[in-house]
């Protein structure tokens, strides 16, 4: 068995990984960078393609796939975020490259070839998904072949939230021969998730007592949804006061609707409620000129390249009643949010804006830290690790707390290790 890293190695984008043995071969993921400049070059010839999670940086790249047709296998909810999200970057890159060889219909195909399975059995080769916590329909992938077992995880989170339960490490596969891991954030301890809740709440209350705007620039995908529930239970709770709190993005409103309709993704307090994803005193907006200030508004891009998000950090980040807050640990490095954060000054439109608002980091994230990736290490006792979707350094912080339990790999992208 060969084990090829295609993209995905030593950073964080463009994940995908080749598994081939002399009957199959098949593909864990095969997803996009987050820099529109750079894009992905990956084999066509899979005989199946596993999508672990809806994350374009998993899933991005299936248009190149629309003609070949291989099976893609995926959860729901995976499936049907993903071609919403398929079609609003064929939408978003067709209007800034002419030249854009995709069309809305190349995701629709994407889709009819796409099997809703937890376990799909191959030429001399059976998989498994197994739930990953991290966002709603996320799955790690076990595959069983040639006497060898070799467990992905894909995005991962151990800890539940409010929405999502965690991954429950007990029902993997132990003893793997090969663990292909994740490694956001595998030199970095996280505090406690409700201290960082707390923290988050707090951020919010001061915000609101300078009568200031606060901005929370998310995914429209689960974290955005999450954000929204949270905000609104803290209101129902009188743990925050009412406030104007929207949500702006057209995207997360359609997956918003996805997530009220397949309730068994999230926890059971979820499963109860009636419509759990319409929300009391959090409020749909279609453009920013619709909010009435002072206000807080979850809105996309996460990163701030774009949308709503790009066009109120402008508008606020010189009035220091504002803030900003950040709840992804990771910003691209061309990211306006990290200039913003770290220079206190960005670009927008040839402007330079400086900042005055607050920018805080509260990293409330879904993928798992140090302390749980070396816990599923000692858990599984996999024999060779390979350490992936991690920039160098967390890789190899990682790799230092574990070497002595399994032999890691840290590959390079093209990498090919023989098992
Ligand atoms: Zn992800």
């Amino acid at each position: 068995m060969n084990i090829t890293i295609h993209g995905g190695a030593r950073e964080i984008g463009g994940s995908c990984i080749g598994v081939q043995t002399d009957d199959c071969k098949v593909a864990l993921d095969y997803g996009t960078k987050f820099e529109e400049s750079s894009s992905n070059q990956f084999p066509e010839d899979f005989d199946a393609v596993i999508i672990s999670h809806a994350h374009l940086d998993h899933s991005g790249q299936l248009l190149s796939l629309s003609k070949k047709k291989p099976i893609i296998v995926g959860s729901k909810i995976t499936r049907e975020v993903t071609i919403a999200l398929l079609h609003d970057m064929v939408k978003v890159q067709s209007q800034n490259y002419a030249n854009y060889p995709y069309y809305g219909y190349d995701a629709d195909a994407i889709k009819e070839h796409w099997w809703v399975r937890d376990y799909v059995a191959l030429p001399g080769m059976t998989i498994k998904l197994h739930p990953a916590g991290h966002v709603a329909g996320a799955r790690m992938t076990s595959i069983h072949s040639e006497d060898k077992e070799v467990l992905y995880t894909g995005d991962f989170c151990v800890h539940d939230s409010e929405i999502l339960e965690g991954c429950k490490t007990q029902k993997l596969p132990n003893e793997p021969d090969v663990l292909i891991t994740e490694s956001t954030y595998g030199g970095k301890v996280r505090s406690p998730r409700n201290e960082l809740v707390d923290e988050f709440f707090r951020q919010i209350l001061a915000a609101m007592e300078r009568k200031g705007n606060v901005l929370i620039p998310t995914f429209a995908f689960h974290r955005s949804q999450e954000m929204a529930k949270r905000i609104d239970d803290a209101i129902k709770n009188g743990v925050l006061p009412r406030y104007n709190v929207y949500t702006i993005s057209n995207l997360a409103n359609k997956i918003t609707d996805y997530f009220n309709e397949n309730k068994e993704c999230f926890t059971k307090k979820i499963q109860r409620q009636k419509q759990p994803f319409n929300y009391s005193h959090v409020k749909h907006l279609y453009r920013t000129g619709q909010i009435k200030e002072p206000a807080v508004v979850i809105c996309t891009s996460g990163f701030g390249h774009a949308g709503a998000s790009l066009r109120l950090l402008a508008d606020w980040a010189e009035d220091e009643n504002n803030s900003v807050l950040l709840t992804s640990g990771y910003l691209p490095p061309d990211s306006p949010l990290k200039f913003a954060k770290e220079e206190r000054r960005f670009r927008n439109n040839g402007d330079e804006i400086s900042v005055n608002a607050e920018i805080e980091q509260i990293e409330l994230s879904g993928h798992a830290d140090q302390l749980e990736l070396v816990q599923m290490v000692e858990k599984l006792k996999p024999k060779r690790t390979i350490l992936v979707h991690g920039d160098i350094e967390q890789a190899q912080a990682l790799s230092e707390k574990i070497e002595e339990m399994t032999e890691v790999w840290i590959p390079e992208k093209g990498e090919t290790i023989a098992i």
